[in-house]
Formats: C-alpha cells, structure tokens, sequence
C-alpha cells in the first residue's frame, strides 16, 4: 500500500476525468443553518457506522491510484471531530493527492488552525451568509458570528493559504450581499454566491438566482465584469467589480448548469461512494469494507461507480426514482 500503482485516471461514460473528492467527515454540526438541518430530532449515525480515519485514508490511497488529484474535506461540520489535522497529514503523505482543502462554518477555526496548516491544508471554504449577528442567529439558530468571523480573519491571515467564503441567498439576507461582496475590495479572497438546490430543507425555502443577486449587487458596487476562473475553481465561474482586489463568483447550479464539466465525486461519512449530488446511486465502499473486501474488489467497486456516473442533475424537472433524499449535512456538502 501507499504506492500509486500508476493507473490512468478513470473517465466516466460521459468522458469526464473525475479528478476531485469531496469527503464528510461527520453528520454533525455546531450550527443549526435553516437550509441545511432541522432544529431538533436529527438522527445522527451512530459512532460505528462513521468511516474511521484509517479507513478513509486507505480509501483515498486508492482512490489517488485512480486519478483522485484533490481532496476536500466537508461534513456535517468537520471541524467537530477531533483530529482533522492527523487526517489531513496523512492524506497529504498520499501519493498522487495534490491538495487539500477543508469547507467549514469557521467556527472552530482560529482554535484549531495552527495544526491545520502545520499538517499541510491548503485551502478553506468558510460559510458566512450574513455579517448581521441577530440575522446569522436567525439563519444558524445559533449566536456565534463572532467566532466565524474571528475564523475568517484567521485565515485571511495565514501566509499561502487559498481562502473562499460561500454565501448561500435566499432573500432574507439579501441586504447582506454587498457588505459580504466588499470583503474581497481590500483582500485576496473569493466570495462566491451559491444557489439554493432543492436537496433536503433546501427545498423548501425561498431562493436568490444569479441574476437576482447581480441586480442586488450591481448598483451599489458597479459593473461585475468576468475574469479567468483561479486553478482548481471547480463549478464556479468569477469576476470582479470595479477597484476590487478579491474575486466574487456564483456557484449556480439552478440557472448555469455545470454538469457537463463535473469532475467529482463525494464520500459520505458512513462510507458511500456518491457521484451525483442528486442522485442515491453510488457503491457502499464501507460494507464492502466490513465485509474484507480487499484493495482489488475496493477498486474495482469504486471504478464501476465512477463510470456510472450521471450525465447531470435535474433540479429543475419533478423528483424522479433514485433521487436523493436526504439534506446536505447528511450527504456532505
Ligand atoms: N459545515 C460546513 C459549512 O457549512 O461550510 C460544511 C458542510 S455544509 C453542508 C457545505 C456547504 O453547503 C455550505 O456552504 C452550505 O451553505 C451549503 N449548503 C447546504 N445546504 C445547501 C443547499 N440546499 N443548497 C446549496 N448549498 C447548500
Ligand atoms: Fe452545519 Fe454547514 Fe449545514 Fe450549516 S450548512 S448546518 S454549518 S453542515
């Protein structure tokens, strides 16, 4: 183990190099986002059915055999385990993996960022839908955007670190979005606009599009212009408005589909090899795994998901057989 056997890297039936991995870590979180988490009477994995450390990491070694490139790691909220920072360390040992990141709501990261870096993080998606503390308590049921804030500054702080901020519209921050646009004026950083999807609570809120938030945007910062998408941009595409240092960006999966270039796939914390966001089609790597499945049936087992995968979403037609049914901290967003 721990070589990179050298295959080439997988292509699904669509042609597409699958190249980057998104992991949960947990179905836990500190925040209780109205999108995202109901405030009460979450069912949460218990402790046995959680991929362990070691498992992830011999997952990702082979996943790196087949073209895996990039890791994210997401939940739930990551940061709630305990130990992100050996995780990351011994994902970075991985030959063939590139790059780390880690997708957070910062509230945990001014504490825990020094080890962070020190095991080789190379990036951070913090999630900030409002500068408004009662409107960040009203969206997160929780009081803390001074501790996400003081994540963010942290990071912004740290010498090579890739920072992006997401901000998820739904209207009722809609007076937030330029403040939260003017954070990339003065610093290099992305602030990207997401939007909603109909996964899970998302469903059933009210959502801003892209051409919404541009309206929103426009008159108060001046002509948002595109430019060329940073390495590694993934789904988003960037521009810039007049004097800004910084980039702001849309990930709008509703209005500007980007299935076509789609290059990832998702592993759940229980374990489950996901390739669509929408879709419950994927392999159960963990029960493959408590059953001895070995590197060769794991391999295999993960190749014939990857080329399985699905031409695109379909957020926008009726809920079919095979949909996702569950919300984004349970898949891992
Ligand atoms: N807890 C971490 C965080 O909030 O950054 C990581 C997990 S969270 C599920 C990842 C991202 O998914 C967040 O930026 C959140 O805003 C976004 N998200 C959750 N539900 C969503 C939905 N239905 N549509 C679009 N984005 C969603
Ligand atoms: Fe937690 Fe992230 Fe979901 Fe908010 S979006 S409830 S921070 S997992």
């Amino acid at each position: 183990m721990g070589e990179n056997r050298g295959r080439t890297a997988v292509l699904d039936q669509f042609d597409r190099k699958i190249d980057y991995l998104r992991i949960s870590l947990t179905d836990r979180c500190n925040l209780r986002c109205v999108y995202c988490m109901p405030e009460e009477g979450v069912e949460w994995q218990p402790h046995d059915a959680i991929l362990s450390y070691e498992e992830i990491a011999r997952l990702v070694r082979l996943f790196a055999d087949l073209g895996i490139r990039r890791v994210r790691l997401t939940g739930g909220e990551p940061l709630v385990r305990r130990g992100v920072a050996e995780l990351i360390a011994a994902i970075k040992a991985i030959p063939g993996i590139e790059a780390v990141y880690l997708t957070t709501n910062g509230l945990a990261l001014q504490e825990q960022l020094p080890g962070l870096l020190a095991a080789g993080l190379d990036g951070v998606n913090i999630s900030l839908d409002t500068l408004d503390r009662a409107q960040y308590a009203a969206i997160t049921r929780r009081d803390a955007l001074p501790q996400a804030l003081a994540g963010l500054e942290a990071a912004l702080a740290a010498p090579g670190l890739t920072v992006k901020l997401n901000c998820v519209p739904m209207g009722r921050n809609d007076n937030q979005l330029p403040a939260l646009s003017e954070l990339a004026r003065d610093r290099d950083v992305s602030v990207r606009f997401i939007e909603l999807m109909p996964i899970g609570l998302g469903k059933t809120l009210s959502r801003r599009t892209e051409a919404e938030v541009l309206a929103i945007l426009e008159p108060a910062l001046g002509p948002w212009r595109p430019c060329a998408a940073p390495p590694g941009a993934g789904p988003a595409h960037y521009g810039s408005f007049p004097g800004f240092r910084g980039t702001v960006g849309f990930i709008s999966a509703m209005t500007h589909s980007f299935c076509e270039n789609c290059n990832r796939a998702r592993l759940t914390s229980t374990g489950f090899l996901k390739t669509c966001l929408q879709y419950e089609t994927g392999v159960n790597l963990k029960a493959l795994m408590d059953r001895g499945a070995d590197d060769a049936a794991l391999l295999d087992a993960m190749e014939r998901a990857i080329r399985q995968k699905p031409a695109h979403h379909h957020f926008s037609t009726p809920s079919a057989a095979g949909d996702e049914s569950h919300s984004m901290f349970q898949i891992g967003g």
